[in-house]
C-alpha cells in the first residue's frame, strides 16, 4: 500500500518545485529532477559532503545542515554548497611538534577567532567547534582533538565563521598531533594489527566484501558496540 503524502512547495536556486511533504532535502532535489554527482556521499549523515545553506518561510535566518538529514519544510528556500573552499596547507607531520606554535606557523587564522560561537551554532554535528579552536589557541592538542573528534568536515562553521577560520582543517591537524605524539600506545591495539597482518581475519573480510548491501547495512546496524 502506497502512502499519499501532500505535496509542498520548496524552491531551489529561486526556481519553484513541489515535493512531497516529509522528503529530506537531498531526496527533493532528486524528485526534482536533479541528479546529484557532486555534494552527495553516504546519504546517512556521516561523510560531510552534502552541506546545504536553506531559508524557511518567513525566517529571516540563513541556516545550515546537511541535504540528507535536514527535511524539507513549505516554503523553504535551498542552495546546497559542494564544495568549500579553504585554507589547507601542506605538512609533513614528522617535522612538526603538538604545541600552539605548530598553529601559529600553519593556521595563523586560528589566533583571529572573536569567540562569537556562531560556529558551533552551524554545525549539523552539535560539536562544540568553538570550544575546540579555543583549545588550540591554549595550545590544548588533546582537548581540540578530543571535543572535534566527529568532526564530519562539512565545512558549515568554516562558511559562517567572520574571523575567516578554517576550523575543520585546524581540527584534523589536532587530531593528527594526538594520535601520533600523544595518545598512549595501546597493547590490545597492538595485539589486534598483529593479528590482522598474520590474516586471522581473512576469512571474515572476504564473506562481508561479497555480501550485498542491504545484508551489510543489517549487519552493521545490529552490531554490538563497546564504548568503555
Ligand atoms: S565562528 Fe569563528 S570567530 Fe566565531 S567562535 Fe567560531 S571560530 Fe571563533
Ligand atoms: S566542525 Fe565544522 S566542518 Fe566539522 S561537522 Fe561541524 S560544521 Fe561541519
Amino acid at each position: 500500500m502506497s502512502i499519499q503524502r501532500e505535496m509542498i512547495n520548496i524552491y531551489i536556486g529561486g526556481e519553484l518545485f513541489q515535493v512531497p511533504e516529509g522528503h529530506t532535502i537531498m531526496m527533493a532535489f532528486e524528485y526534482s529532477g536533479f541528479q546529484l554527482k557532486r555534494g552527495v556521499g553516504c546519504r546517512e549523515g556521516y561523510c560531510g559532503a552534502c552541506a546545504t545553506v536553506y531559508r524557511e518561510k518567513g525566517d529571516y535566518k540563513l541556516k545550515g545542515g546537511l541535504a540528507c538529514q535536514t527535511v524539507v519544510t513549505d516554503g523553504m528556500t535551498i542552495a546546497m554548497i559542494p564544495f568549500v573552499p579553504a585554507e589547507k596547507p601542506v605538512y609533513d607531520l614528522n617535522e612538526l611538534t603538538p604545541d600552539v606554535g605548530t598553529f601559529t606557523q600553519l593556521f595563523p587564522s586560528v589566533f583571529r577567532c572573536v569567540s562569537c560561537n556562531t560556529c558551533t551554532k552551524a554545525c549539523p554535528q552539535d560539536i562544540q567547534v568553538m570550544d575546540y579552536v579555543q583549545a588550540l589557541i591554549r595550545g590544548d592538542i588533546a582537548k581540540a582533538a578530543d571535543l572535534s573528534f566527529d568532526c564530519i568536515r562539512c565545512g558549515l562553521c568554516a562558511l559562517r565563521c567572520p574571523a575567516e577560520i578554517v576550523q575543520y582543517n585546524a581540527g584534523i591537524l589536532a587530531r593528527r598531533l594526538y594520535g601520533k605524539y600523544l595518545s598512549k600506545n595501546s597493547p590490545e591495539l597492538e595485539i589486534r594489527l598483529k593479528e590482522i597482518e598474520e590474516g586471522k581475519y581473512d576469512k571474515e573480510i572476504d564473506e562481508l566484501k561479497k555480501m550485498p548491501g542491504d545484508k551489510l547495512s543489517e549487519k552493521y546496524y545490529s552490531r554490538e558496540i563497546n564504548i568503555s
